[in-house]
Formats: C-alpha cells, structure tokens, sequence
C-alpha cells in the first residue's frame, strides 16, 4: 500500500507530536509514523523536568533567571563543544514552550503563589527546571497526544520504519512494515522529520525503554546523512542498582545525597561548590572513583539518601522514584537509602542537522534526541532534552513547511521498487536457517559497548572493543529467526533493529578512539586533558561504499569563550 502526504514524521515522541501539530498549523498534511503507540514512546519515562529560564524562583543571592545564563550553563555543562547560535535559540524559545504545554494542557506542579514550579537541577546556577512531580515526560506526551487526536492527524502507530526512500539525492520517504499484518507500506511526501530518539540500548545497563536503538540514526546514516558526536554518551550517576531504572536527577534536586559505603558525602572532595549537583558527567566519574577505590558496596553500588527529606516531600515531589525504588529493589526511600549505579542514560551524538534541524541529505531534517543539532555538546545538563524536543519540534516543522512549498512532489515508481526490496530483503532473512541466535549477538555488543566505550576509556581496549562489533557485524548476516511469519514477528522486528544498532556501535567506536582527549562524557585514561587546540571540533561520520569514514567541523563559537570547568 502507497500513502502520500506533504510531511512524513517518523517517530511519535514529544519531538514527532510537537511538530505534527505545527505542520497542522499549517493546513498541511502530516503524518506519524511510530514502531510503537505514541504513549510508549521513551518521552513518556522521562521524570525530573523541563529547563527554561522563568525566573519563578531566585537564584542563591536573589538574583533573577535568564535565558542568557541557561545558555552559559548549558554550554559550560557541554563542555564548550554545543553549538553556541543553536543553544541561544533553544535557551530563547524555553519559557514559550513550557507556557504553550501548559495552554495545551500540561499540569505542571505549582509553587505557593501559583506560578509553575522549578528545582535545581545538575550544572544549572539556579533553580530552573519547571515538573509534574516526577512524571513530567507523561504529562507533557499525553497532552500532546491529546491534541494530536483532537485534530484527527494520521498516525501509523505500530509501523517499523525499514528504510529511506531516496530519489536523486532527494528524500521523498521511507517504507515502513506494519508489525500486525507484516506487509510493507511506501510512504511518499515532500519531506521526512526523523524524530525517531536515543539508541541507549546498544549499551547494557541502561535507563532506556528497550525500543530505543536507534534506527532513524541508522536509516539517516544508510540514506548518506552523517552522525555527528557519537561517541559522546551519558552515563546518569543514579540508575537503581539491579534493574539499571533511572533515579531522577530531581531527587538530588530536591536535597538527596549522596554516600559512600563509610558514608562520606564524597561529591564534595570531586565538586566543592555544586557537590551532589554537578553535572552528570562528573559526578558519573565521581561514583565510578569511590567503586573503584573500594569505597561502593559490594556488586559496585552507592547510596542515595532521601530520607532527611521527609515523608511529606517524597510523597509529595517524588511519587514515582519511592514506588520504583519499592517495587524493584525493596527500599522505601523514606525510610532507607537507595543503593545506585551510573547507567547509559542519553546519545548527545546523532543525525548531523544544521540550526533548523536540516541534514544534508535534501528533504530530510532531524530533531529531538536522534539528532545532533547540537546543543548538549559533550555532556547534556539534565533538563535541557525535553526542552530541546518541543523546541526543536516546532521550529524544525516550522522549517519543513517553508521548504516544501517549492518542492517537487514525488512520484509512484521508485516507492514501488523501494516496497519490493524490503520485501526480498526481509523474505531473505526469514528463509535462513543456522547461525548464532540474534539475542547472542545483541548480549555480546551491549556488552562490548558498556565494558569498551563505558565511563573511562583507552586506546587498547577500544580498538579490541572494534573489533568485536566488526565481528558481530559479520555474524549477524547469517543469524537466523525461529519465527518464520510475516504477523507480529516481534523477532523479525529486534533483528532488523540490531543490524542497525551495530552500524551505530561501529559510529561511537571510530568516534571515540579518534577522540584523543577528554571532554564532557568522552573520559579516556590516555588523555586525560580537554585538548581545544586538536579537538574543539565535532565529530562526524559518514558511510561510503559500506565503509565508514571519519571527519570533522569546528563547533560554532559565540560569546562564551571555552576555560576550565570546575564546579
Ligand atoms: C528514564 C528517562 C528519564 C528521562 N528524564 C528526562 C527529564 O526529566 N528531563 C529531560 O530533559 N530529559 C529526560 N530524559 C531524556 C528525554 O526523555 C528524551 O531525550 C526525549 O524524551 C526524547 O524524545 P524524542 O521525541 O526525541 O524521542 P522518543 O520519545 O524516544 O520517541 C521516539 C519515537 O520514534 C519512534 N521510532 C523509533 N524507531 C522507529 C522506527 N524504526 N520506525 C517507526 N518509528 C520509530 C518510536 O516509536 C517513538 O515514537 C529522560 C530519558 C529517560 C530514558
């Protein structure tokens, strides 16, 4: 089956939503594409909050908030390598985009005298980040959502995305299968939004839903877009030990603490003024030094202490982190501390995109966290993704609208082709037989990843690190499926996830052993230092003859001048 419309978004996050109703705006016609219902997309998890420079409550000396210090702080917390043009739009933009959710519907908490909330957040220099308790990712999701549906916008919810469709360098859509029925469908339009998020799951331990692998970044990339800062990956310093699921930077936010095993506040040794509020990065190396140094407990955790907090404050602020740290570890925060790990939690690095969110491929354009605009650099500051994709989704639309008025409108035949090459690539796969078991292979390369390309890194154990994905890649061409339907094969699905995901692992590999120095996320033991003379440039990769190439473009300056970063 063939659909046309004036605007394809292929993802149905807070990014795919924002800008389907901006192309709505419009009177176009736009339309989502989502590999899972809207409300399952990885926005829904997201807890803490959203960073905009309101200004509701006063900085330590009473000063007032301003989009100038949320770009300082951003760009500081980036460690100098963000873009500076594109982070001043987005610290511009924030306090519309919180105040235009909350007319859409968003219930975001409130302070005494009415006004929307905001706490302190890691790297922030004053309490910024506006919350709906600890679930402010389902409040903002659902009210987008809703609005989506009042406006009867098309979404092809439970359609996998599987390639792009090209035709003369132009991107004119993408074939999608739709997993209940197993047929492929063509999507035709004048313009494709990738707005398809992280790809945390090419790492073990992590916070990510376990559909986040990352395949616009893979299908961009295939299409002959770059990706742009891969190997910067953030570890969060908090994800409950066990399960890996993420404990809110809010609940340091909110006074929570963190202890070594001889129950030192230790973050004050690493970070003397903003202690448990450092940026991730440096509070991640922090946890990892104490576990290293035989200060953790046993199986490599710390603790963090909520309970000089409260009953009142937990219950009220922190619903979501006591029934989480309840329900998979047993600890009633309120009366216990929370034993936590660092876990892969966010991919600064994806699509490389210009200021508007286009990439170099005509007609395609990327936003939210599958793209590399980039506005987190080299460390993220927690807050800042929400911000960036209602930002980012609107203003990459608003984009897209004035781009495809003269663009041409695509025709039948190549999508025709493009449906029967997936049709044979995916007969291919179901008809073989023998070969390892594709789990083996995702097990082994999320375990490559954390051990190789985790918190600290070196040449040697890299370059092996490589070399297993090298390997798995060769591997998986001979995987074969037990499931040999074209219905609900959730297989077929994983598989076709995992070949992608070892093209991105192959990306943060080249990335960060090319990456001879240490910067924000990016820690390598060899080199310890920030080198701006060598590296104050971003990354970028590129697939050519189905070999992966390396290059790099400097990171846009402004008026921020890049010095030391000590918290
Ligand atoms: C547990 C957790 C908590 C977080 N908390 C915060 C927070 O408090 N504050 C903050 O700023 N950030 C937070 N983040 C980060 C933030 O939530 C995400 O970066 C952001 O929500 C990503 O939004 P997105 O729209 O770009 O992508 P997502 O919400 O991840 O949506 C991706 C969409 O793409 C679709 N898709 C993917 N592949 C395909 C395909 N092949 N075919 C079709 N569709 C596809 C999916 O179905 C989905 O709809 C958190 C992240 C996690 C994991």
């Amino acid at each position: 089956m063939i659909h046309h419309h004036d605007i394809l978004i292929i993802g149905g996050g807070l990014t795919g939503l924002r800008a389907a109703l901006r192309i709505s705006d419009a009177g176009l016609n736009g339309a989502v594409v989502s590999k899972v219902h809207p409300l399952r997309s990885h926005s829904v998890a997201a807890q803490g909050g959203m960073n905009a420079s309101l200004g509701n409550v006063k900085g330590e000396d009473g000063a007032t908030d301003s989009w100038e210090s949320h770009a300082y702080d951003t760009i500081k917390g980036s460690d100098y390598l963000a873009d500076q043009d594109v982070v001043e739009r987005m610290c511009r933009e924030a306090p519309t985009a919180v105040i235009e959710l909350e007319h859409m519907g968003t219930v975001w908490s409130r302070l005494e005298n009415g006004k929307i909330a905001q706490r302190p957040f890691g790297g922030a220099g004053f309490p910024r980040t506006c919350y709906a308790a600890d679930r402010t990712g389902h409040n903002a999701l659902h009210t987008l959502y809703e609005q989506v549906v009042s406006r009867e916008i098309p979404v092809y919810e439970e359609f996998f995305a599987i390639s792009l469709i090209t035709e003369g360098g132009r991107c004119i859509g993408c074939t999608a299968l739709e997993i209940m029925t197993g047929q492929v469908h063509g999507f035709l339009a004048k313009a494709v939004l990738m707005a398809t998020g992280g790809f945390g799951r090419i790492f073990d331990k992590s916070t990510n839903a376990l559909i986040n692998t990352g395949d616009g970044q893979a299908l961009a990339l295939r299409a002959g877009a770059l990706l742009k800062d891969m190997e910067f990956v953030q570890f969060h310093p908090t994800t409950l030990y066990g399960t890996n699921i993420l404990i809110s930077e809010g609940a340091r936010g909110e006074g929570g603490i963190l202890l070594n095993k001889n129950g030192e506040r230790f973050m004050e040794r690493y970070a003397p003024h903003s202690v448990d509020l450092a940026p991730r990065d440096v509070v991640a190396r922090a946890i990892e030094q104490e576990i290293a140094g035989g200060r953790g407990y046993e199986g490599g955790y710390v603790h963090l202490d909520l309970r000089h907090l409260g009953a009142e404050r937990i219950t009220e602020r922190l619903p979501g982190i006591r029934q989480i740290a309840m329900d998979f570890a047993g600890v009633d925060p309120i009366e216990n501390p929370v034993p936590v790990q660092p876990g892969q939690h966010y991919s600064m690095g994806g699509i490389d995109a210009d200021i508007n969110g286009a990439t170099k491929v005509p007609g395609l354009y990327a936003a939210g966290e599958c793209s590399c605009l980039s506005v987190h650099g080299a460390n993220r500051l927690g807050g800042n993704s929400l911000v960036e994709t209602v930002v980012f989704g609107r203003l990459v639309a608003e984009k897209i609208v004035e781009d495809v008025e003269n663009a041409p409108t695509p025709d039948d035949k190549l999508v025709k082709a493009a449906i029967n090459s997936v049709n044979d690539r995916i007969e291919g796969i179901l008809r073989r037989e023998g070969g390892e078991h594709f789990f083996t292979v995702r097990d082994a390369m999320t375990h490559t990843m954390t051990s190789k390309f985790g918190i600290f890194r070196e040449k040697q154990t890299m370059q092996e690190g490589l070399d297993e994905i090298k390997s798995k890649q060769d591997q998986v061409s001979r995987v074969s499926l037990q499931n040999k339907e074209r219905e609900v094969n959730q297989a077929l699905i994983r598989f076709l996830e995992l070949e992608g995901m070892l093209l991105l692992a192959e990306a943060v590999a080249r990335g960060a052993l090319a990456r001879e120095e240490s910067r924000g996320s990016h820690t390598r033991t060899d080199y310890p230092e920030r080198d701006d003379r060598n590296f104050l440039k971003h990354t970028l990769v590129g697939f050519r003859n189905e070999t992966m190439y390396v290059s790099y473009q400097p990171a846009t300056l402004g008026i921020f001048e890049p010095k030391e970063r000590v918290y």
